[in-house]
């Protein structure tokens, strides 16, 4: 059995490096990748037609400058840097970039992406609560268009069977990143935040079913380790990610373990599984008007508050810590909810911003340090 450690260096290797790992997953099957915008695209149709999905999370920029001509300072951070990304060529490989626009940045991303990829824009609808049948007619459509247009420009068939094996593989990886989850809040001694996070990030960068082998791997190393008592304190991190490495080292050096999230690039993508029906796509549908607690999915009631608080008592959390992305317009308008129902029940709470044009985290160190002392 391979140690824990030489698991997550390989699943850290691929989420460190895509473009590495979109080279080998061409040399290996002659086909290339897909760009996934996030948030929330049925991936399973590029999966199914052979090619690579890549998830587009951004990455730490020292300075953006070109992406200013485009969008305004204030659009979110992770779209400044992917947009600065875009222009600088770093996505110039993929084959068809996947944009769905529940925000106004996406809409304004999917309508000034320069790159050589071919565009595909699709919408979700957001009235999938108290019109969900309507909902889910509307949103299988959506991506019946996604799906023709896949085929369209990667010149392939994309079969009922074909998706249907997909959405199987979807779903196995779903449990095993839960299950995965499950364990490092068990072995918050062995498993780093930033462990838990390259072993989920590397699912972007990924053909699904490789990942899931490794998670498998990887969460039977780790039982096999004697179980030692967690003497820091457990959090439960909720916003679009928490990233770079530099952010999660704080969290460690504080003492403080990641015993749950509630992060668009994580725990949202996962958290449940699309439903089985004999029509893939409608299937793909339904799982987007059961999707809860999010705040690019309209549901009046939200949910999210809730959601977040029935993990933090699931794993003995002591604290939530709101991970901001920088500007990002609905994340901003759900906090003074989430805020008001934290102070409710008890649940204490800290809030950080994360800015992918920072390169110092002096602000974000403070504010943890003194989260923990306060604890
Ligand atoms: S971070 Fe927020 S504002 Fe930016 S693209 Fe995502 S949802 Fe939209």
């Amino acid at each position: 059995m391979r140690t824990v450690e030489a698991i997550i260096k390989d699943l850290k290797n691929i989420a460190d490096d895509p473009k590495k790992a979109m080279a080998d997953y061409k040399k290996e099957t002659g086909k290339g990748a897909v760009g996934i915008m996030p948030v929330y695209c049925p991936e399973e149709l590029v999966h199914a037609a052979g090619y690579l999905p890549m998830g587009m999370w951004g990455a730490q920029k020292k300075q953006i400058s070109k992406a200013r001509t485009y969008l305004p300072p204030f659009a979110c951070s992770i779209m400044q840097s992917v947009m600065e990304l875009e222009l600088e060529g770093a996505y110039d490989d993929l084959e068809a970039v996947i944009f769905s626009v529940p925000c106004d940045t996406l809409k304004c991303m999917s309508q000034k992406w320069h790159g050589k990829a071919p565009v595909i824009t699709f919408t979700h609808p957001q009235n999938r609560k108290i019109a969900k049948d309507a909902a889910n007619v509307f949103c299988r459509e959506e991506y019946a268009i996604v799906k023709e247009k896949l085929e369209d420009i990667l010149d392939v068939r994309i079969s009922t069977k074909a998706l249907q094996n997909s959405i199987a593989v979807y779903n196995e990886n779903r449990q095993a990143c839960r299950d995965f989850c499950d364990v490092a809040a068990d072995y918050a001694s062995v498993i780093k935040p930033s462990d838990r996070h390259a072993v989920l990030k590397a699912r972007w960068f990924m053909e699904k079913s490789k990942h899931t082998a490794l998670v498998k791997e990887l969460i039977e190393a780790v039982k096999a380790q004697p179980k030692t008592e967690f003497k820091g304190k457990k959090v439960v991190v909720t916003g679009i990610t928490v990233e770079p490495y530099d952010v999660l080292d704080i969290f460690e050096e504080n003492g403080f373990a990641i015993v749950a999230d509630d992060l668009a690039q994580e725990t949202r993508n996962f958290r449940q599984d699309v439903p089985v029906d004999a029509d893939p796509l409608m299937a793909l549908a339904k799982a987007w008007s059961d999707f809860d607690g999010c705040s690019l999915a309209t549901d009046a009631n939200k949910p999210k508050g809730q959601m977040i608080i029935d993990e933090v008592k699931k794993y003995g959390a002591d604290a939530v810590v709101v991970c901001m992305m920088k500007f990002c317009d609905p994340e901003e308008f759900d906090y003074p909810i989430l805020l008001q129902e934290f102070e409710a029940a008890g649940v204490r709470n800290l809030f950080i911003e994360i800015d992918q044009e920072s390169t110092a985290f002096e602000q974000v160190k403070t504010r943890i340090q003194t989260f923990a002392e306060i604890l």
